[in-house]
């Protein structure tokens, strides 16, 4: 990645300041045995953990949480410098993360109760789903939540029972090594949170290492080679990948509610989240009104500095896959209304809104992952879910309407949709987070969260004995010919003479 420069020292590498190019510190660059080792000692504390209470677990990860808000400061600080958010940002980072911690904590003994269910034909039996603990996990993050995605990952599977081994981006290593000092001065068991730093070679020994199961968080394309360096050893995994989330913007929206929403669900953390709004459709009747209320929002923005509503972007290889969606757009016809590529200066992208967008563009199909608004024009709600939908990415999606939202809610093909807000699911812990298709699959937050962690366990306990034991060879002459009536009776038209006469005409070939 071009922000990451090596030091005199081919071991250890530097995380730089986007904003600046500073050298904001340096970490080691683990080898796959390293990787290996850190595994065997969170293999040691996995078990220890994993026998204690939910009250006693729940007790250590509160103080965890303690801990980590009382290195607020720190934690923000080390966020701002080492990802280019600005202050703002970076501290609603450190506050959702640390909301993931306490849903975590909260639901996991719920989440993992143990459950009595039906036990259909075998009613002499109790039958019972249970859940456990996996082990190991390993959780690779990326650079542009580097704190707030791991820990959708890293909370609950703590909670569940997991000691964890985080790999973070080699963009954003100082805050995950943060977090790991933290965790070892305040667990009984050092070794239950650790970090192994590197580039993606670090990653994929990790996903080779013969952990329990990988949370990964990044790009498609690392994604499926994550899957495949764990299928060697059969270890599952849980994708969360990209996204091109669209939002839809009914004539009977409020206008100006829906403006500033699609402004921040585009724009914020640059742009640089896996649900920001990446494309918009706004129904004909209020296209330019929408435009326009979008335009003058973006224009009261700040771009830099601590205080700016946009800081910088974390690499410069993003900012120039945002150049050229933009050129793209542009030469195959798209109206810039404000920023636009000459705008680019360095790592700073001024955000960008256009229109006389469509399906040919990159803009609207490949992750822009940027400040970038592009709005296209609707004749009708069929025509904007047909578009919405018409992506390889289904992770979020955002609707602005009336009456109809919600039934227009229902027909995209996506994870999770926000109806008249912006980004709402994503801030609701209990919600499992996660998409389909090319954005991945499994579910981080809620229980849903915490059960990915574990492994399901099924018991059937035979309670009495009763006098047809159909678990035995040892079952009378006409056996069959019960089956026979049961299976009509219970599955079929319910008539057993009819179905056995007929049974009899066709053994008999009549
Ligand atoms: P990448 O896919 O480049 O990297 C993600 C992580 O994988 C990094 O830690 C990276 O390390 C590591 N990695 C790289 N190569 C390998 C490998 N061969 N084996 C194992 N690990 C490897 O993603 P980005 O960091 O660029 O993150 C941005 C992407 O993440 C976007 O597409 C975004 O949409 C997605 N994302 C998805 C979210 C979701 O919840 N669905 C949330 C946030 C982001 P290194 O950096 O050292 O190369």
């Amino acid at each position: 990645m071009a922000t990451v420069a090596s030091t005199t020292n081919p071991d250890r590498l530097s995380s730089l300041n986007p904003a600046t190019g500073e050298v904001v510190g340096t970490v080691p660059v683990h080898t796959p045995a390293e990787v290996d080792a850190v595994v065997a000692r969170a293999r040691i504390a996995a078990h220890a953990w994993s026998q204690l209470s939910f009250e006693a677990r729940a007790e250590e990860l509160t103080a965890f949480r303690k801990a980590l808000a009382a290195h607020a400061d720190e934690l923000a600080d080390l966020l701002h410098r080492e990802n280019g958010k600005p202050e703002l940002e970076a501290y609603t980072e450190v506050m959702m993360a640390l909301g993931h911690l306490k849903e975590a904590v909260g639901r996991a003994e719920t989440a993992m109760a143990p459950k009595k269910v039906s036990s259909g034909m075998l009613a002499n039996y109790r039958a019972t789903i249970s859940y456990h603990p996996l082990g190991v996990i390993g959780v690779i993050g990326p650079w542009n939540y580097p704190l707030n995605t791991p820990m959708g990952s890293i909370a609950y599977a703590l909670a569940a029972g997991n000691a964890v081994v985080f790999k973070p981006s080699e963009l954003t290593p100082l805050i995950a090594v943060k977090l790991a000092e933290i965790a070892a001065k305040t667990f009984a068991l050092p070794d239950l949170l650790q970090v192994v730093t590197g580039a993606g070679s670090t990653g994929a020994a990790l996903a080779k290492s013969g952990v329990d199961k990988i949370a990964f968080t990044g790009s498609a394309a690392t994604g499926k080679r994550v899957m495949m360096a764990a299928a060697e050893r059969l270890t599952p995994v849980l994708l969360e990948l990209g996204g091109k989330d669209p939002m839809i913007v009914a004539e009977d929206a409020d206008l100006d509610k829906a403006a500033e929403a699609c402004v921040y669900g585009a724009l914020t953390n640059a742009g640089q989240a896996c649900v920001s709004v990446e494309r918009v459709y706004v129904a004909d009747a209020v296209h330019d009104r929408f435009v326009e209320e979008v335009v003058k929002h973006v224009r009261e923005l700040k771009i830099g500095g601590d205080d700016g509503h946009l800081g910088a972007m974390t690499s410069s290889a993003q900012v120039a896959i945002v150049k050229d969606h933009l050129d793209d757009a542009i030469a195959k016809g798209a109206k810039v209304h404000t920023g636009g590529p000459d705008a680019i200066s360095g790592n700073y992208i001024q955000p960008t809104v256009l229109t006389g967008v469509d399906h040919k563009m990159k803009v609207m199909n490949d992750e822009t992952f940027g400040p970038v608004i592009p709005i296209q024009r609707v004749g009708s709600i069929d025509e904007a879910v047909k578009l919405a939908n018409d992506s390889k990415y289904g992770l979020g999606s955002t609707v602005f309407g009336g009456k109809a939202a919600r039934s227009i809610a229902a027909r995209i093909r996506a994870g999770m949709t926000s109806v008249n807000s912006v980004l709402g699911f994503a801030g609701i812990p209990s919600l499992p987070f996660g998409g389909i298709g090319d954005s991945g699959f499994g579910r981080i937050h809620g229980d849903e969260g915490i059960r990915e962690f574990t492994r399901t366990k099924s018991t059937a306990e035979q309670m009495l004995s009763i006098p047809m034991n159909m678990m035995s060879f040892r079952q009378p002459k006409d056996m069959p010919k019960k089956l026979r009536g049961m299976i009509k009776q219970l599955y079929g038209d319910g008539v057993v003479a009819k179905a056995t006469d007929g049974w009899r005409r066709f053994r008999a070939g009549k």
